[in-house]
């Protein structure tokens, strides 16, 4: 599973891209972010 969030509603899904389309379950928009959570573990020390 993949998580993804949807750039029309922000909602955020999880998908099996091998499986499933990547398609927003809520407003059925087709553009989907995938989210890399490792990433937002990274702060920037200011
Ligand atoms: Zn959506």
């Amino acid at each position: 599973m993949t998580a993804y969030k949807c750039v029309k509603c922000e909602e955020e899904v999880d998908i099996d891209p091998v499986n499933e389309k990547v398609i927003c379950p809520k407003c059925s928009h087709r553009v989907l972010l995938k989210m890399r959570p490792e990433d937002t573990d990274r702060v920037e020390a200011v």
